[in-house]
């Protein structure tokens, strides 16, 4: 048989038909069989399952039989898994066999279900996928909401079959290949419309800054309801066809230590998460366990999703040096689910950049660079040159026109990887057109300065006091540093009226700090420093038990919906500004 280099293989997969991820997954599976996809943890670290492309391909396969048969193609399905293994194998024969998988977080429970029927009513799907054993639970739920009787619950595991090539045509570019919800940070989360064609771009993207080969070792434990988790590691593994260490989420938020030790261990090379990944590395990972870790093998601690924050860099850069960790691997990034992931990042493993700006911006949107350090300075973080196949635009968000350099504006996107709109919602403000492009309006404030991008906060979450911008970032930051008894990332600051003038805080306390906890010498202490910092003077600060910030099932801070929470008198409340001062408690 002749023998084809891979680089001329690969090239006439691309020319021909490498245009959904499955072909990806054919490719390598046909290229290196025995190769490992994935290395899944499971609960405790000592047990490992490994799955490699053929065997991949094999359940892939069986299961998209499977779903042509129940005749799912072209219909959108629900994925409720809890399941590593699970989960990939029903996304990749969903995307197989051309049916629209909708990945949703899952843990049983009430409060859970509402979230499901929420996505389930807003997606219409016609079925929800899981494993067996949540079937007789789901089927029970669905049936106390009698107007979605017609959804089927089908279990997908232990399913064998053999696939002809023949059951039905497959999937072609401009097809939907998914619809993913956002976090829903600032909103009820939308879904955005995911083509095919969108997704390989985006991988191309991903690969270019990112640089993974496929001798690389990527290592996750986001969720994959969730983009970063999805498109950037469980997809982009198949993208590259290199090996991914999947570990659960909650492992990780239970014992941050655990991601390190499994980058040690598996000498990972491509890891990341949101920025406060990090800095729980820094706070829950005791010095004694530093001399068990050698992190030299990561090249690539991508940090996205949220601000980027500098002292976070250097602060578990310094820690972990002694473990062979360089500064240099960090990779900020910024992206979104409307771009199926990235939009920028750093391209080249150097010390990240970042500029001290004047903190409040100009009511015109102008950004005044500030001595480093210097009193009212504030250091924002570079995210890097936007990628190429991104066209950016700055548009001012008080009179609708393009910014310059060191002008502050929302940061809007057009581009192959950047979606054409919502699922079932108007798209009519989504978009700003310019010339004959559309640049979808991503809700993110940034400048663009010296050809990199710098994201400053998202402008629903900005504070207007007195006719100032102020972002409530900082002020968080400074207030989770006051006192140990405050949750690190578990400060959320919001303006509590339509006039802005009201500005709240709400501090989430540690467990183990409630039972001593001196709530008027806290709320003084907070109040005191806020005004310090900002000017500002806070009409409520409430201090709430662990957990009583709301964040998204990502781990997104929702400002919004504490907000909505204060004001309906639904916080776990242990003690407020308002209550000390009027003598209630
Ligand atoms: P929703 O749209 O439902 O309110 P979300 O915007 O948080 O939720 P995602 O698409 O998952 O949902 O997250 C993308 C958002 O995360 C970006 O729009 C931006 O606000 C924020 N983000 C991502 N990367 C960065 C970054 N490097 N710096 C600051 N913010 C970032
Ligand atoms: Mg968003």
């Amino acid at each position: 048989p002749m023998i084809m280099s891979d680089m001329e293989d690969r090239t006439m997969f691309i020319r021909h038909e490498m245009d959904t991820i499955v072909d990806h997954l054919l490719f390598h599976a046909q290229k290196s069989p025995h190769k490992t996809a994935f290395i899944i943890l499971e609960d405790s670290q000592e047990l490992e399952k490994r799955i490699s492309y053929q065997e991949l391909k094999t359940k892939v396969e069986a299961l998209a039989v499977y779903l042509y048969d129940k005749q799912l193609p072209g219909k959108r399905v629900l994925l409720v898994y809890q399941g590593v293994s699970d989960f990939i194998i029903s996304f990749l024969a969903c995307q197989y066999a051309g049916v629209i998988p909708v990945p949703v977080s899952y843990i049983r429970g009430g409060r859970q279900f509402g979230r499901l029927m929420n996505v389930m009513n807003d997606a219409r799907v016609s079925a929800i996928l899981c494993t067996h054993e949540t079937v007789v639970y789901l089927e029970k739920e669905l049936h106390n909401f009698l107007h979605v009787n017609e959804i089927i619950v089908i279990s997908t595991d232990n399913i064998t079959g053999v696939y002809k090539g023949k059951e039905s045509k497959r999937p072609s570019g401009n097809g939907i290949a998914l619809i993913q919800y956002t976090s829903g940070s600032t909103d009820q989360p939308k879904g955005v419309v995911i083509t095919h064609e969108n997704l390989i771009s985006n991988q191309l993207l991903i690969r270019n800054v990112f640089g993974c080969t496929s001798h690389s070792v990527i290592l996750s434990w986001l969720p994959f309801h969730h983009d970063m988790g999805l498109i950037g590691n469980l997809l982009h593994t198949i993208y590259i066809g290199c090996t991914c260490v999947l570990m659960p989420p909650f492992s990780f938020m239970q014992t941050p230590g655990k991601w390190l030790k499994a980058i040690s261990g598996y000498k990972v090379t491509h890891s990341g998460g949101p920025n406060f990944a990090y800095d729980l590395c820094v706070e829950k990972v005791p010095e004694e366990e530093l001399g068990q870790l050698d992190l030299s093998s990561w090249k690539t601690a991508y940090n996205g999703s949220e601000p980027v924050h500098y002292d976070t860099i250097q602060r578990f850069s310094d820690y972990y040096k002694r473990c062979g960790f360089n500064i240099s691997a960090f990779y900020p990034c910024y992206g979104l689910a409307e771009a199926t992931l990235l939009v920028a990042g750093v391209k080249k493993a150097s010390v990240p950049d970042v500029v001290h700006i004047r903190k409040e911006p100009a009511a015109d949107g102008t950004i005044s660079i500030a001595e480093p350090y210097s009193i009212g300075s504030q250091a924002v973080v570079s995210c890097g040159a936007v990628a190429e196949g991104v066209s950016l635009k700055i548009i001012s968000a008080g009179n609708q026109k393009e910014c310059g350099e060191l002008e502050e504006g929302e940061i809007c996107i057009a581009g192959t990887g950047v979606t054409s709109g919502y699922w079932n919602r108007s798209n009519d403000d989504v978009f700003y057109e310019h010339g004959d492009q559309l640049f979808l309006r991503t809700g993110d404030l940034g400048f663009v300065y010296k050809g990199e991008l710098f994201v400053h906060g998202r402008l629903k979450e900005m504070l207007n006091v007195r006719g100032q911008n102020i972002y409530p970032y900082d002020i968080e930051r400074m207030v989770a540093s006051l006192d140990t008894a405050i949750e690190e990332n578990g400060v959320a600051v919001f303006c509590n009226d339509a006039s802005d003038e009201e500005v709240v805080l709400v501090a989430e306390i540690r467990r183990t700090a409630i039972k001593d906890l001196d709530t008027a010498r806290i709320i003084m202490q907070i109040d005191q420093s806020v005004t310090g910092l900002s000017g500002i003077l806070l009409s409520d600060v409430v201090l709430v038990k662990p957990l009583g910030i709301l964040r998204t099932t990502s781990g997104k801070l929702q400002r919004l919906r504490c907000r909505d929470n204060y004001q309906q008198r639904q916080l776990s409340v242990i003690a407020s500004k308002r209550s000390l001062s009027s003598g209630k408690l």
